[in-house]
């Protein structure tokens, strides 16, 4: 059932005992959005436990809180478990069944399928943690240095530090008001770019792998999953360097997992990648939008090429 914001602050209001989670493959956004949360929930007594069916990446250790975040471990119950930053169930199923309780979908996808008890969706807000935001001043509840370092993080990451199509003038007040609250932008953009020699040894391989496709129109890049797993664990950025290549409408980026399963990300400039990525079983957001073919990485190239091209077309691009 789709609710209101205020119908949200009642639900958490009334819980006792939340359980918050969000997607696999965790980002700045998922990882900010469930540690705000949870730091405002757990300073009002309540009994809070951040579960996660994946490895917080290196890169986001920095977050405060982020040594909290458990893998779910046989049953439990709650009164309310709060899905962060996941438009489709296949992200989040472990938590899902290891937790009984009540589901509630906190999310800013425009391909979210709808898939938990009550949810919130704001398809124009840039990140969770801007949903986030508002929701802890409606609730009234503190708003610490802490929260605003992930809630910071968690919109920044999101949009490219407010460069993308995505940043409207609201995502910049909800980061002046982080700024306000003792969030420092130069700090966490240093945390989160500085990477390990394992990652710009990982980026020669990656670049050595670019191919343009349609003309010009397509360029992709494979980072290979071991090299990757060296690189701090994020692929993250990688897909920028095809991305950003002149005249380039699609970007993809391929990782393949193993014969049967190839993940792969897209980036574009007008062109909807959601639908692309929806096509295969994913989603994402118009210009930023992933999926895993169930297929090695030689077929899944060919797939994933084909109906891009085919995109293209329609889009008239
Ligand atoms: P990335 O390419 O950074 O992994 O993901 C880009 C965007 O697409 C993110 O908003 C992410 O949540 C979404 N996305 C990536 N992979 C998947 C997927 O397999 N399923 C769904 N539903 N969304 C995805
Ligand atoms: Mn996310
Ligand atoms: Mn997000």
């Amino acid at each position: 059932m789709e609710i209101s914001l205020r119908h949200v602050a009642n639900m958490l209001n009334e819980a006792e005992r939340i359980v918050i989670t969000a997607h696999i493959h965790p980002d700045g956004d998922s990882l900010g959005s469930m540690l705000a949360l949870y730091a405002s929930l757990a300073a009002q007594g309540k009994k809070v436990w951040l579960l996660l069916d994946d490895e917080v990446p290196a890169v986001y250790r920095f977050l405060p809180g982020a040594e909290l975040i458990r893998r779910p471990e046989g049953k439990m119950e709650a009164d309310l478990l709060v899905v962060l930053d996941a438009s489709d169930a296949d992200r989040v199923t472990a938590v899902v069944e290891a937790v009984r309780a009540k589901t509630l979908n906190i999310d800013h996808h425009i391909s979210n399928t709808k898939f938990t008890d009550y949810w919130y969706i704001d398809s124009q807000a840039a990140a969770t943690g801007e949903i986030i935001l508002d929701l802890l001043h409606l609730m009234k509840l503190e708003i610490t240095a802490d929260i605003a370092v992930n809630l910071f993080t968690a919109i920044a990451t999101d949009c490219g530090f407010f460069r993308y199509a995505n940043a409207s003038s609201a995502t910049l007040r909800h980061a002046a008001d982080l700024i306000d609250r003792g969030a420092r932008p130069h700090v966490i953009a240093e945390q989160l770019e500085t990477k390990p020699l394992a990652s710009i040894m990982t980026l020669r391989g990656v670049l050595d792998s670019l191919e343009i496709h349609a003309g010009g129109r397509i360029a992709t890049v494979t980072v290979y999953v071991d090299a990757a797993e060296n690189a701090a664990e994020t692929t993250e950025g990688y897909i920028n360097y095809p991305r950003n290549i002149e005249g380039v409408e699609l970007a993809v980026l391929f990782k393949p997992v193993d014969d049967n399963a190839t993940r792969v990300s897209f980036r574009s400039r007008r062109l909807d990648v959601a639908r692309l990525a929806l096509g295969f079983g994913g989603g994402g957001h118009a210009r930023a939008a992933g999926c895993t073919v169930a297929s090695g990485l030689a077929g899944a190239k060919e797939q994933i090429l084909r109906a891009a091209e085919r995109l293209l077309a329609e889009s008239g691009l």
